[in-house]
């Protein structure tokens, strides 16, 4: 049994998901205690309880301490095993982040997956569907498995009731890869999303994008969305560069100017193209666990988070893979081997 200290890090709820990644792809039983002990609400919310009985389902796991709120659970995995499954969060908890729990065990199953995951489709703090589909997904590809997402309907928050569908091709083993160098930038894009909002509220924030990144006209989109249980706002900034795409993601809000919301991340955008490097922080830390699989490679990022060092001290935790980083000025490098 490995023994995981929910706190440990950032204490948050990558802890869990990590932990139940690499048990189910060791075969290792983990205990994880203190889960989410940093954040402001602990224990199991009930995206982290869905992503637990994800585990559980796509291995005939079984786990102990399943409740709301719960601080411990023990996780007993069984064999990994591809098919067609839906979870059903219930509120507007990330179902991309359900989906990174499970998905480093079914991209090297012995059989493809279907998956519909509803809730919500872009929260603040998790990745959006346009992340994973233009940035995360495309680097995963280079790697072997093949996974689309198909975006059947919006979850905003709070009302959630958002649907994605993710097919996976499975490989037997991850083909390491290497992402040290920023390649030239070969086109840029924003889309403004806007469901049961004002117009304007799309226009100002193309506006403001536009000003700051000196982008032009034909480089920025309205998307307005119809279908969503509540009204909700997303911007979407895309840098494509020849060997990696990177997506930054700005949250409308209540009380938050739209000119706010873009110009937070419009600033994420002039940071990335300032720093040199290929990968940037969010893809910093999805990155770690296929690259920890695959055994070798390496990537180039900017200063380190708390969270991918998190990422890295939980995947070294299980003994089957070393994660390491070495920093220079506001450079890090990632690579990993298999001790
Ligand atoms: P909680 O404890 O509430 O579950 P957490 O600690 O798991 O939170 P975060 O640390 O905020 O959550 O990050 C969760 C994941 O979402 C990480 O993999 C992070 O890279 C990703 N993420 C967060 N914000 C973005 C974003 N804007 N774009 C892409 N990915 C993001």
């Amino acid at each position: 049994m490995i023994n995981i200290d929910g706190s440990m890090g950032e204490g948050g709820g990558q802890v869990l998901r990590t932990s139940l990644a690499l048990s189910m792809i060791t075969g290792q039983p983990v205990r994880i205690e203190n889960i989410r002990a940093k954040r402001p609400k602990p224990g199991l919310l009930r995206q982290h309880l869905t992503s637990v009985e994800a585990a559980c389902a796509v291995c005939d796991g079984q786990a102990v301490g399943m409740s709301l709120g719960s601080s411990k659970i023990d996780f007993k995995p069984g064999p990994i095993k591809g098919g067609t499954y839906h979870f059903a969060i219930g509120t507007a908890g990330s179902t991309t982040l359900v989906l990174q729990t499970v998905l480093p065990a079914l991209m090297i199953a012995s059989e493809p997956s279907t998956l519909t995951i509803t809730g919500g489709t872009h929260n603040p703090h998790a990745p959006s569907v346009c992340f994973l589909t233009h940035a995360f997904l495309p680097i995963l590809q280079k790697m072997g498995p093949k996974v689309r997402v198909h975006l059947d309907r919006h979850g905003f928050y709070p009302a959630g009731g958002g649907k994605i569908r993710i097919d996976i091709e499975p490989v037997n083993r991850l083909i390491p890869i290497e992402l040290v160098e920023a390649q030239p930038v070969v086109g840029s894009q924003a889309i403004a999303t806007i469901s049961g909002l004002d117009v304007s509220i799309a226009t100002r924030e193309l506006n403001t994008v536009a000003g700051m990144l000196g982008w032009s006209d034909d480089q920025l989109q309205i998307e307005q969305i119809q279908s969503s249980a509540c009204a909700g706002n997303v911007l979407t900034l895309t840098v494509k560069r020849e060997n990696i795409t990177e997506v930054f993601t700005g949250f409308g809000s209540r009380g938050v100017s739209a000119e706010r919301v873009a110009s937070n991340a419009a600033r994420d955008v002039e940071q990335y193209l300032a720093s040199g490097v290929p990968v940037w922080e969010h893809l910093a830390d999805q990155l770690m666990i296929p690259m920890a699989l695959a055994g070798a490679g390496a990537y180039q990022t900017g200063s380190l988070s708390e969270h991918a060092l998190t990422n890295a001290m939980v995947i070294e935790a299980f003994g089957h893979h070393k994660v390491h980083h070495k920093s220079e000025g506001n450079r890090s490098l990632i690579t990993t081997s298999t001790p």
